[in-house]
């Protein structure tokens, strides 16, 4: 009784300090304060990818830039009062980037995008890939973000970054110059190699555990043009789109081409038990038929929109693939390229399906897809080289995939189930991968499942004392431990 009593207390407080913040946010700013019922908060609310991960935040701040960032960090800090942080809202794990207690800071309005001496684009965290893309390409330049464009800067760069361009220039986040974040005191810092370069580090991977970023200094590089496109496969050529991976990914195979990369995806439908398969595939440069992709062009695909364009037409393509709207679920595991990885990863995702479909065939809307996501020695030798970050995998420990299973369906009444499907079918792969041998400890954070252990793997074991020693430094408080506790945490 005494418990339920304190309870009820706790929970009173938590409402009256939300309360007060979403008050003096409204009276400091009182046109980027939304209070429920007004359409600015509704687009905001609503602004995500997943259903899943739509909640009813009290109030939606959206601050304008960096100060108003400051100050409304002084205001929840001060009011003990939850927040959450938002930018593209892609990330479809529910209360990431967003709560139903507490303050959502969107940060859809610091949308900054400068070029700085043609080398480094200055990046708000409001922008998404799509507009950088077709910003840079009046320049012929691109830079290392999301492979599907709508994806947002900030929560992509805080999360590591799978780009196309990964086996040159290592994962998104190592081509960070600087980076401008508002620490937990509303200290407004710059974070680079020279200044607080732990910091810098830590936000190279580390997610919302550091403070919130209000700008990106990211390298650019040429890219006039890409040969690249979608291809769809029936269930006869599923085959070979599989083996078409698995030589890619062997040693001397495509993926030793830098400038190749691919995105091949086996999907099951549960309610016909029908398996299809698709390839969305980039070739940096003029090559209208490069070698490297050989294997897959090959192929008679079913349909196929692949040809040289620039990159930021190719991505525009590639971007209409997606259906925002729906709920979905990502979950990862890695495994190491050793000969049969590919096979061992598609036959596991299609035998555990197919023998569990009985769970999942009546869910309606319901797609299940496996993907492979070749990461390179190249990668993790560019990674080493541009400074290394928290993710800290040893290129000496050889090639691996980021292994990842989407799930995809209509309603909330099946969320339990779709989530015992994807750690089932997840731990089926890792079970697997141990067994042949081709174990990878590593989950990779933007492609995470909520409750998915990351930082434990990171720098094999080593990185997440060093994260937890530099969080203690720039914010002694623990606010976003305490406050911000939603999303991959420390
Ligand atoms: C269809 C689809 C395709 C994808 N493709 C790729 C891909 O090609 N490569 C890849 O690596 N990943 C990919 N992802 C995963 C994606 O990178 C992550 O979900 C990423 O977190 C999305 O960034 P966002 O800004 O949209 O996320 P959000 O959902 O807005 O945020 C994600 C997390 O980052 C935190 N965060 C966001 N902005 C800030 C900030 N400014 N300061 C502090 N914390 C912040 C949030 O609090 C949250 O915890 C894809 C996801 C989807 C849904």
């Amino acid at each position: 009784m005494r418990l339920t009593l304190l309870s009820v207390a706790l929970a009173y407080a938590e409402i009256r300090s939300i309360d007060a913040a979403c008050r003096q946010l409204s009276v400091q700013f009182p046109n980027d304060l939304f209070f429920p019922n007004s359409s600015n908060y509704t687009a905001e609310q609503t602004a995500y990818w997943s259903e899943t991960t739509v909640l009813t935040p009290n109030c939606v701040f959206r601050p304008a830039n960096a100060a108003a960032v400051s100050a409304g960090l002084k205001i929840v800090s001060k009011n003990n009062s939850p927040f959450a942080v938002r930018s593209g809202g892609h990330m479809p794990v529910p209360g990431a980037a967003s709560t139903d207690d507490g303050v959502l800071f969107a940060m859809s309005a610091i949308n900054t995008k400068k070029l700085v001496n043609n080398n480094v684009a200055q990046l708000g965290p409001g922008q998404s890939w799509l507009t950088v893309y077709s910003w840079l390409s009046q320049y012929d330049l691109a830079v290392a973000g999301g492979r599907y464009a709508p994806v947002g800067v900030g929560g992509y760069l805080l999360g590591g970054g799978i780009s196309y361009f990964g086996s040159e220039v290592g994962w998104g986040a190592n081509n960070l110059v600087n980076v401008e974040v508002v620490l937990a005191d509303g200290r407004i810092v710059n974070a680079n190699a020279t200044s607080n370069p732990d910091l810098f580090w830590a936000l190279k991977g580390g997610s919302n555990n550091f403070g919130i970023v209000t700008r990106f200094d990211i390298k650019t590089f040429s890219v006039p043009h890409v040969y690249g496109g979608n291809l769809a496969y029936d269930h006869t050529q599923v085959s070979e789109l599989v083996d078409a991976t698995a030589s890619f990914v062997a040693p001397g195979g495509g993926s030793d081409d830098n400038n190749a990369a691919i995105v091949p995806v086996v999907a099951i439908s549960p309610a016909t038990g029908a398996i299809s398969g698709s390839l969305t595939m980039c070739y940096r440069g003029s090559d209208p038929n490069p070698a490297a992709l050989a294997n897959f062009t090959k192929i008679q695909a079913q349909s196929s929109d692949a040809g040289l364009r620039t990159f930021s037409d190719f991505m525009t393509l590639s971007s209409s693939q997606g259906t925002r709207g729906l709920r979905w679920l990502f979950r990862n595991t890695g495994v190491k390229v050793i000969p049969g990885s590919i096979s061992l990863i598609n036959e596991t995702f299609t035998d555990y399906t197919l023998s569990n479909i009985k769970n999942i065939e009546s869910v309606k809307g319901a797609t299940v897809m496996t993907s492979i996501q070749p990461i390179t020695v190249n990668w993790l030798k560019a990674a080493k080289a541009a400074g290394g970050e928290p993710i800290g995998l040893d290129p000496a420990n050889g090639a691996f995939i980021a292994s990842l299973v989407i799930c995809q369906w209509d309603d909330a009444s099946d969320d339990d189930t779709m989530n015992a499907y994807a750690t089932g079918v997840v731990d089926a792969i890792a079970a697997a991968a141990k067994k042949a041998g081709a174990d990878y400890p590593f989950v990779y954070l933007n492609d995470a499942a909520k409750g998915q252990e990351v930082f434990k793997y990171y720098g094999g074991g080593t990185s997440l004392a060093k994260l937890k020693a530099i969080q203690r430094t720039y914010d002694p408080n623990g606010v976003f431990k305490r406050l911000e506790a939603s999303g991959f945490k420390l």
